[in-house]
């Protein structure tokens, strides 16, 4: 068992999973920060170590069971949270070792657990603690979570049961929670939630005040506060409602990013309506339209599902042609995977997992085409772009509007003299590839408008 020789507690922290529990493991990290623990992301050397899971499908149970026997193995003292930590049962199956499992959206019961284990420190360095919080991203980008929780039932999924139903925060809580990530020198904040178009659906869309102006808890008024602030603002997990079609002004009108994540799953309307999703294929690809109208540089994104139950070879052919389509500009793609406990598992004509992943991998050769004719139509245009990274080999590893940290692509310039990580600069597209565009730089000085 390790043991840190620094009279500080120290605290091995291992976030697994998506943004959103991202954000919960910089709620933790931050609290225990402010209270004078140190915080490191590796086992040996902490006094305990706490492993943030995430229990979306089989392959994340898989690593996030591998990741707390990795943690016993290194350091033997270990807490378990996060989406797994709703079934500690499993946790525990497998590694009976672990001192403590707390679920997820329970900050609270993670804490306490840490404080029996490795007590807090006498003197508390509250005054080390930026006001921003601790975060696990880069300083110049930050995701901001708007709510928890999620109201739909899509069978193939889990978190409502994991999460409970939508629990929007206050819009000035997260307006106060934003401005302080800017005057920290976040450029970039990216919108996270299970269901952001619902935003305030809970709580009646409850009217809060924000520099002494009233704001309603909705999206347009978000996403219009947001863009006032002076940086990127990027939204994710969109579902295609007609009320989003006034998000999309916005974007053309210059004072959010360009860019819509937007999980649609599947086409087939049988389909959509054995995973009960909450739009149909018809009205989307009408969506899609109308957004493009409004906005022609949006870059939409989107996620799909192959081989749920039931999905014949016509159903997956409605996909591909409702791809061909959409245009998509980015897409991800998942073979159906069940998972414990979701309502999926209990339909009939289950689809063979080599048939899964055959799909899957016909659906992305097609998008492939597809995205790269998308990325070759921005060659020779001039943009703006967020540099991430300094290389010391390729030069500059940037961002465009249309790029959002991790699942995306970049931007690479050659000529990275006098850049730094977090700057804006114009730039002119001069090539691609599949994934990556190559750009020029316009001019030399950075730039301070970012869009
Ligand atoms: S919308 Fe569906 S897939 Fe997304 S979190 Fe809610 S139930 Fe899960």
């Amino acid at each position: 068992m390790a043991s840190s020789t620094n009279k500080t507690p120290r605290i091995g922290f291992v976030s697994l999973g998506c943004p959103k529990a991202t954000t919960d493991s910089e709620r933790i990290v931050t609290r225990l920060a402010s209270e004078g623990y140190e915080i490191t992301g590796t086992c040996d050397d902490a006094d305990l170590v706490v492993v943030n899971t995430c229990g979306f499908i089989d392959a994340a149970i898989e690593q996030s069971l591998d990741a707390i026997g990795d943690a016993l193995a290194e350091n033997g003292k270990v807490i378990v949270t996060g989406c797994l930590g709703a079934r500690a049962d499993v946790v525990l199956a497998a590694h009976p070792r672990v001192l403590e499992v707390t679920g997820p959206h329970a900050d609270g019961e993670a804490l306490a657990a840490v404080h029996r284990h490795c007590p807090k420190p006498h003197d508390p360095f509250v005054d080390l603690v930026p006001p921003q919080g601790v975060r696990l991203t880069p300083p110049h980008y930050a995701y901001l979570k708007i709510s928890e929780g999620c109201n739909h039932d899509c069978t193939f999924c889990i978190i409502p049961s994991l999460r409970g139903p939508l629990e929007s925060r206050p819009i000035h809580e997260v307006m106060r929670e934003a401005e302080t990530l800017v005057e920290a020198g976040v450029r970039e904040i990216l919108v996270i939630s299970q269901d952001t178009s619902a935003y305030g659906l809970d709580i009646g869309y409850r009217t809060g005040f924000w520099n002494g102006r009233p704001l309603k808890t909705r999206l347009l008024e978000l996403a219009k506060a947001l863009g006032e602030l002076g940086v990127w603002i990027r939204l994710h997990y969109l579902y295609p409602y007609p009320s989003v079609d006034a998000i999309v002004e916005l974007m053309a009108e210059g004072r959010i990013l360009p860019y819509l994540d937007a999980p649609l799953q599947h086409a087939s309307p049988r389909i959509l309506r054995a995973m009960r999703r909450p739009a149909d294929a018809e009205d989307a690809l009408a969506r899609i339209r109308r957004w493009r109208e409004i906005c022609p540089d949006i870059t939409i994104r989107s996620t799909f599902i192959t081989g749920f139950p039931g999905e014949t070879e016509e159903d997956f052919q409605h996909l591909l042609r409702f791809l061909e389509e959409a245009r998509l500009d980015r897409v991800g793609a998942f073979a159906y995977s069940p998972v414990d406990g979701a309502a999926a598992n209990a339909l009939p004509d289950a689809v063979p997992e080599e048939v899964r992943a055959d799909r899957r991998e016909r659906l992305l050769d097609l998008q492939e085409d597809i995205s790269t004719q998308c990325l070759e139509a921005r060659i020779g245009r001039e943009m703006t772009v967020l540099v991430d990274e300094i290389d010391a080999e390729e030069g500059a590893i940037a961002r465009s509007p249309g790029d959002a940290p991790e699942i995306d692509g970049i931007v690479l310039i050659a000529d990275d003299e006098g850049l730094e990580v977090g700057d804006f600069v114009r730039v002119r597209i001069v090539d691609c590839d599949v994934h990556d565009l190559y750009a020029e730089r316009v001019d030399s000085d950075k730039e301070e408008v970012p869009i």
